[in-house]
């Protein structure tokens, strides 16, 4: 089961237009036409040559350390009951599962005869995993970032600017992520002929979501071999992974969509609780409609304006979620629950304190749920553990007394 192949005709997957169900297609600007065309025609051929697929794993394992540990949480799973286990993408280079993304699309880009990339960043991981691509294969770099995101991740943003790339400031609308992609998309209309648009999710028009849950599939892929050796069974009962455009999620889920015993749990950001107007759950609140390209669920106004997310974890804070996951919603494949701010902080003390793991705000979303799940003693969770915490050090500081 590598990145390329379609071995089942799964009704989750991407079909040959870019659609799950009803969401999904490329609803973009004719001046975007030739350069998303070109990747249409090229992806899925390029994802299948067996020297882009031995480069591609060459530098998974040797640059990015994969496979990353599948982790028994004993002390987690005692308080929850089952059997927890922790999937660290947090133990990757960069910090979390943005880097499998990028370096499967640096070198897609190097295949297309690129020579320049850009790329949009919320809280700054997807554009320090471009920018750490770009380094490793000397490429030019320019991403875009909301200017309200600048100064509250400038960690992020000084590691980008280490690894030599452009940081450039979004200054419309809200100057957050949102913003930041649009002005990636019109920096690549301008640019069509030798510039990739690395997107960091598996949101956008087609083939950007079917193409980053293939790259991010190698995280499902893992876990059924690790599950097989470790419990002599490679099914889980439970898939538990935090959604912001939703590609820790696709990836997580990929190799189980058509195992239906897995049951798939994706957890939004309810920011300061889904009725309180300051919230991130799509599914929620969304309606269907189009953003950055493709058709899913969107938070909007009831004139179809894009409503403004919150959640805590820059991360989360998108007022979309990619056509894959808006169709396991729809379909009912997939189980949907959010969790506040506090749930997720909350989360993120008791893991570091039980575990010793301290989590990126993002993926304690994911682990905020367990208690919802009412584990029976023989049954088997996976939590994508999507980043490590170290760039949420000020937010849990600043909680520190309240936890
Ligand atoms: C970016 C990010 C997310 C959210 O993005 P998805 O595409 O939904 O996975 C989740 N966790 C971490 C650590 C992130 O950096």
């Amino acid at each position: 089961m590598k990145i390329a192949e379609n071995t089942f005709n799964s009704p989750y997957q991407a079909d040959k237009n870019g659609f799950y169900g009803r969401f999904g297609g490329a609803y973009i600007p004719e001046m975007l036409y030739p350069n998303v065309e070109e990747l249409q025609l090229k992806y899925k051929e390029i994802l299948a040559d067996p020297s882009f697929q031995e480069e591609f794993q060459q530098l998974l394992t040797d640059y990015v350390g994969r496979p990353s540990p599948l982790y028994l949480a004993k002390r987690l799973s005692e308080k929850y009951g089952g059997h927890i286990y922790l999937k660290r993408e947090d133990l990757n280079h960069t910090g979390a599962h943005k880097i499998n993304n990028t370096v499967g699309q640096i070198l897609l880009a190097k295949r297309l005869g690129k020579k320049r990339i850009i790329a949009e960043t919320g809280a700054g991981q997807h554009g320090v995993a471009t920018a750490t691509v770009c380094a490793l294969m000397n490429m030019e770099c320019v991403v875009y970032m909301g200017s309200v995101d600048i100064k509250r991740q400038a960690p992020n943003v000084a590691r980008m600017k280490m690894l030599g790339a452009t940081v450039v400031p979004a200054t419309s609308g809200s100057e957050t992520l949102k913003d930041a992609t649009n002005e990636a998309i019109r920096d690549w209309i301008n640019n069509p002929v030798n510039t990739h648009y690395i997107l960091g999710t598996a949101a956008g028009p087609h083939p950007y979501p079917d193409m980053v849950a293939r790259f991010q599939s190698v995280i499902s892929e893992e876990i059924r071999k690790q599950l097989l050796e470790k419990t002599g069974k490679e099914i889980p009962d439970y898939v538990v992974a935090c959604i912001g455009g939703g590609s820790n999620a696709a990836g997580a889920f990929y190799h189980f969509l058509d195992e239906p015993s897995v049951r798939l749990i994706a957890v939004e950001a309810a920011g300061h609780g889904n009725d309180s107007g300051e919230s991130a759950a799509s599914t929620v609140l969304g309606k269907v409609g189009l953003i950055h390209g493709a058709k899913t669920l969107l938070m909007q106004t009831d004139d179809g304006q894009i409503t403004e997310p919150y959640s805590i974890s820059a991360g989360l804070d998108y007022p979309g979620i990619g056509p894959m996951h808006a169709h396991l919603f729809e379909s009912g494949r997939g189980t949907f629950l959010s969790a506040t701010d506090n749930e997720a902080l909350a989360a993120a003390f008791e893991l570091t304190r039980l575990e010793g793991i301290i989590p990126a705000l993002e993926s304690s979303h994911a682990v905020a749920k367990l208690k919802d799940l009412a584990l029976r003693p023989e049954e088997v969770v996976v939590v994508c553990l999507s980043g490590r915490g170290d760039k949420d050090m000020e937010a849990y500081i600043r909680n520190l007394d309240k936890f």
